[in-house]
């Protein structure tokens, strides 16, 4: 397995640990993706628990008035804006802060490159690449939000990890109920890894109503709260296709071995099956305070708000059948995960193009897989699927497929 073969409760990277893996010098973290969802969680957690955490590095795409407050607050070392439009506010909001202020990929790519015991990556969208890479090439650990680091860059970036030796360890929800629902077991015992969904808030609705969704509608979703992106991709489905193809890349199964139940609830988070017929599961509320809090403290655990389940209150917890015709974007991600190759990035970047048409509602929601898939197939006909063998193919092949997307849109 990937992850858990990877992550070691021993201290690759001088952090004073106890013998039993438990950390007695404050976790030198740097957050990418500061002020989205999964960026404002971490930090969340961080000001609850001051002294297990020092602040390396912060960043933000162009919201430096948030990275700026985020910044101060925690006493970062750097803050990093993406876009150089916002530079000058963010120097201008640091002064006399002792934060240094820095902006532009390049900049961002080095502050990743920092020396930190763990670097929470949830920068969305394939702009979250290059800094992740950086960030495992320094070898701590990487607490991975940003899925496309496994979907569009999948062996690549496995290779980099494996090179560095840095620990890996899942953050969505679904890969980190896994990862604990793994913990200790023999491998060759395991059957089969169902993620659960939630169905996101059309989970009901007929194709007819489906067809004139609207981004507002879209972006409700039921029981998460989270970025623009991911809930889309939440109420198309195709998060369920992209933690399909994360899951093949961290976990020691086969696609076919990996299945979607629908949980409306959003209780139970993954189950293991086993060949003697246990079946081990993760349960908790859905808040990601609590997959965040295991990727920063595994092997320990640490104390969160998070609500506690109240299972006489739920009263019920139920499971559908996926359905892929009024969602057909998890077949979709399924087969380009069966092609191989460049076929999982070109699914990543078209599927960021569709879901940025869509929010500009300059396409329907029916058309977001639909526009995905013809750029699969139109991609297979220019002979664009081919081996990705470093993060420069990575990076090429993600810019070729927008500009296919582009035009199909
Ligand atoms: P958000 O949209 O809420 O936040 C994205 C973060 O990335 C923000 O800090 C944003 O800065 C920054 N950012 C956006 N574009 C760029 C760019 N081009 N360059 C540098 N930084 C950029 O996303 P989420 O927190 O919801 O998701 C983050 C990642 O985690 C995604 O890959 C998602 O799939 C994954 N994930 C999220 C979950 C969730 O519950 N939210 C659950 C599981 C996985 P700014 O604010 O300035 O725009």
């Amino acid at each position: 397995m990937t992850t858990s073969a990877q992550a070691r409760p021993s201290d690759p990277h001088g952090v004073q640990a106890d013998p039993h893996g438990v950390r007695t010098a404050p976790q030198r973290l740097s957050v990418l993706g500061a002020t989205g969802s999964i960026g404002e969680s971490t930090l969340d957690l961080v000001q609850r628990n001051t002294e297990r955490f020092e602040v390396v590095a912060l960043s933000a795409c162009r919201n430096a008035a948030r990275l700026a407050e985020l910044a101060r607050t925690h006493r970062a070392k750097i803050a990093v804006i993406g876009d150089p439009a916002q530079f000058a506010e963010l120097k201008d909001l640091l002064s006399g802060s002792g934060t240094r202020a820095a902006c532009g990929p390049e900049a961002l790519i080095e502050a990743a490159s920092e020396p930190t015991d763990c670097t929470m990556a949830a920068i969305v969208g394939a702009a979250g690449l290059a800094p992740t890479f950086a960030a495992a090439r320094q070898g701590g650990r990487i607490a991975l939000a940003n899925k496309e680091c496994l979907v569009s860059a999948g062996e690549v970036f496995l290779k980099e990890i494996a090179a560095s030796g840095a620990e890996l360890i899942p953050v969505d929800s679904e890969h980190s109920a896994a990862f604990q629902a793994l913990a200790g077991s023999d491998p060759k015992a395991l059957e089969r890894i169902v993620l659960t969904a939630s169905g996101g808030p059309f989970r009901t609705w007929d194709i007819e109503r489906l067809s004139r969704a609207v981004p507002e509608e879209a972006l409700q979703h039921p029981n998460w709260r989270m970025g623009r992106k991911i809930s889309i991709d939440s109420a198309t489905m195709m998060n369920k296709g992209l933690e399909v193809i994360e899951a093949f890349h961290l976990f020691p199964v086969t696609h076919e071995q990996i299945d979607i139940v629908v949980h409306p609830q959003s209780v139970v988070h993954c189950l293991v099956f086993y060949s003697d017929g246990s079946v081990l599961a993760q349960l908790g509320p859905p808040d990601m305070r609590s997959p965040i809090s295991y990727a920063l403290s595994w092997p320990t655990r640490m104390r969160t708000p998070v609500e506690r389940l109240d299972l006489v209150k739920l009263g019920s917890l139920t499971f559908e059948a996926p359905d892929e015709v009024r969602f057909p974007a998890v077949r979709v991600a399924r087969e380009a995960l069966a092609r191989g190759g460049a076929a999982p990035c070109i699914l990543n970047a078209a599927n960021e193009e569709a879901v940025a048409a869509y929010l500009d509602k300059r396409i329907g929601f029916l058309d977001i897989a639909t526009k995905v898939a013809a750029t699969i197939e139109a991609a297979e006909s220019r002979g664009m699927i081919v081996d990705l063998a470093s993060l420069g193919d990575v990076l090429a092949a993600d810019s070729e497929s927008r500009k296919l997307a582009q035009s199909l849109l």
